[in-house]
């Protein structure tokens, strides 16, 4: 594919000046000259721009070829009526892994793949979220090779974690062969690169997981300003935070308190009112906890996506249940993805 040359200055800083950009760092990671830093959540020029163009191709808020991704993943693009997207098949599914269960967000998919993955060397590093050691919460992109760091990560943390920057990383190691979770927009950027193809990251990809996401929240808002500021809750003493019609906000004492999302609002991330993307519509994988307790609703989308969770539920390590069993969920995606798909147009 053809890269159309552009300038940082004349594309991406607008982008970012204009409040669009939603921080995923793409730009950064992939700049030839390494002439872009990860400054508070944005890109900044810190070298020289030859106006080679790929930051401004990569962006996801700048000129995603969509229609394009979608072939490229598919064969084909999605039609009207395929509402999140094109798929294989869903599925209602749960780790049978009793540590997982003790720690991931809803059914612990997520992690189990990962696991069964890395155990078995069809990847060797998977580029995850993890928790900043000095932040409760706070989300931080973290490269993990074994087991024991993937329990490490699993769970959710609702700020933006730029997962980006640890596939950086994951790359140096030239037969990295690597599993990546991130956010929609984060998967879209991904596919971007391997449709350029970028190829020193294409080669390094293994398979994506989609993380459903309608919005992140920013950490000074949400945890510092409201749960410990307005709820008087100590960060520390926090164990879970799940949004379930609600933020719920679990503690040690075993007690859950709730934020209206209407509340929780002002404290979201306001270039996430630009996302269009609802279900992580070109991950290999796509994982929900759409309102069900200990279950992660599982959009199979690739045929490599397929086979990964068939691999893990043949391992005995993921059971699953009817999807007609939790209609309301398969109701309540299609209701959020049309939302957000709705902005669109
Ligand atoms: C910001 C955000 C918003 C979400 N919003 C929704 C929603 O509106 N509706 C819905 O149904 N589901 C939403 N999800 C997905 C949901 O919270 C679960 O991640 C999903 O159901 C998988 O659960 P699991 O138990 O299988 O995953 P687990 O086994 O617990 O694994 C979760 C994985 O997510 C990674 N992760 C954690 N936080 C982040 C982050 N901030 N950015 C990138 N990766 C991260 C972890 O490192 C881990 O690998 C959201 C997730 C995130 C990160």
């Amino acid at each position: 594919m053809s890269i159309q040359k552009i300038s940082f200055e004349e594309s991406l800083e607008k982008i970012v000046s204009d409040e669009k950009c939603m921080g995923c760092a793409a730009c950064v990671v992939c700049c030839p000259l390494n002439s872009l830093e990860y400054v508070e959540g944005k890109p900044k020029l810190v070298g020289k721009c030859t106006a080679c163009g790929i930051c401004a191709q990569l962006c996801p808020q700048y000129a995603l070829p969509r229609q394009a991704m979608e072939k490229f993943v598919f064969g084909r693009e999605k039609t009207i009526e395929e509402d999140f997207g094109i798929y294989r098949r869903i599925v209602i599914a749960r780790t049978t892994d009793e540590r997982i269960l003790q720690v991931c967000q809803d059914g612990g998919v997520v992690s189990t793949l990962l696991t069964v993955a890395l155990k078995n060397g069809i990847i060797n590093g998977a580029v995850v979220s993890g928790i900043s050691n000095e932040k409760p919460f706070y989300p931080v992109p973290k490269l993990v090779t074994n087991p024991e760091e993937v329990l490490e990560c699993a769970g959710t943390r609702y700020s933006y974690s730029p997962n980006m920057l640890a596939f950086r990383e994951g790359v140096k190691d030239k037969e990295a062969k690597l599993a990546f979770v991130g956010t929609p927009c984060q998967i879209n950027v991904i596919r971007n690169m391997q449709m350029l193809p970028l190829k020193k990251y294409a080669k390094a990809l293994d398979f994506t997981i989609g993380l459903m996401c309608t919005e992140t929240f920013t950490y000074e808002g949400l945890m510092e300003k409201h749960i410990q500021g307005v709820m008087g809750i100590d960060l520390q003493n926090v164990t879970k935070i799940n949004i379930k019609g609600k933020i719920l906000v679990a503690t040690k004492s075993n007690e859950v308190k709730g934020i209206p999302l209407k509340v929780a609002k002002q404290y979201a991330r306001k270039t996430c009112d630009l996302c269009t993307d609802f279900s992580s519509e070109l991950a290999d994988i796509s994982t929900g906890g759409l309102g069900m307790t200990g279950w992660t609703l599982t959009i199979l989308r690739t045929k490599k996506g397929e086979e990964m969770f068939e691999y893990a539920q043949r391992k005995g390590l993921l059971e699953i249940k009817p999807v007609e069993q939790e209609k309301r969920a398969v109701n309540l995606l299609i209701r959020l993805s049309k939302l957000k798909r709705r902005k669109q147009l």
